[in-house]
């Protein structure tokens, strides 16, 4: 039997294995992240990854409305997710839609583990994820933002999550699939850890790969997401040397002046 190539006629790899945007198999989208982006909410970051753009505010802990969602014995995380309505090719209704309900709970249980809820009982963490361009693996680009907003606010986190793709085109396993390759590929899988700790705290697939492939693509994308961590790091050490130089500065300028 011929096997399943994706549902369209679209190429994806050249003979030499490199893909449309010229990536190799186990290259990542080129990524940049920041934080600290918004200065009305208590934590943010924003997140290009490939031609995907997202942004992710955190307010909290905060008092929980309505009161009787409150926990007495920790903190209610609630991630919503959305897309703008230019995110995508044709213009998206702005009503959330059963994709943006799920995602939110997807990426609010990938996200669970990583927070000490239990230091804010009753009180609640509200993470707003705004996708303002989506190509491809944005629950993934989404988690990752999310956390990094989580640590821009200060919540105290026992592991950043970092979250990455892997999948199947043209019966090859990939890493951080675009969205022409997912669309056109034969699986993906999206894959978010909590690296320090190892563990998983997303693993979701949608298409067909055998048990092999499978593992393969699991060890891809958790390679995938280790890269990713080590920016949320650099991302994040580099905010705080930015906070030092601003304050030695304040400090001499203020001896200069007497
Ligand atoms: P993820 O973005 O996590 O891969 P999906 O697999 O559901 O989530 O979606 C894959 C891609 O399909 C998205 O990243 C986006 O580029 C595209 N997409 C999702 N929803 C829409 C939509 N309503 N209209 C057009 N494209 C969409």
């Amino acid at each position: 039997m011929e096997e399943n190539q994706g549902n369209s006629q679209i190429k994806l790899l050249t003979e030499d294995n490199l893909r449309l945007d010229g990536r190799k198999l186990d290259e990542l989208r080129p990524i940049k992240l920041e934080v600290g982006v918004l200065s009305r909410a208590d934590g943010s970051a924003y997140i290009e990854q490939g031609k995907s753009k997202i942004l992710a505010a955190v307010y909290g802990p905060r008092e929980l409305h309505p009161r009787h969602l409150a926990q007495p014995d920790e903190a209610l995380l609630q991630c919503i997710y959305r897309m703008a309505t230019f995110s995508v090719d044709e213009r998206k209704s702005p009503a959330p839609s059963r994709r943006e309900t799920e995602l939110s709970k997807v990426i609010t249980e990938s996200l669970a583990p990583a927070v000490f809820l239990k230091y804010f009982p009753r009180a609640s963490i509200d993470v707003y994820i705004q996708v303002i361009q989506a190509d491809g693996g944005t629950r993934c680009s989404s988690i990752t933002a999310a956390s990094l907003a989580l640590a821009d606010a200060g919540i105290p986190l026992r592991d950043l999550v970092a979250a990455c793709a892997a999948g199947k085109i043209d019966g090859k396993i990939a890493l951080d699939l675009s969205d022409i390759e997912d669309k056109n590929g034969q699986a993906d899988l999206p894959v978010a850890i909590m690296p320090r700790k190892k563990l998983t705290t997303l693993l979701q697939m949608d298409g067909f790969m055998t048990k092999e492939e499978f593992i393969e693509a699991y060890e891809l994308a958790v390679k995938g997401c280790q890269k990713i961590y080590e920016m949320q790091r650099e991302v994040l050490i580099q905010k705080y040397i930015n906070i030092q130089d601003e304050v030695s500065e304040e400090g001499s300028e203020q001896n200069r002046g007497g």
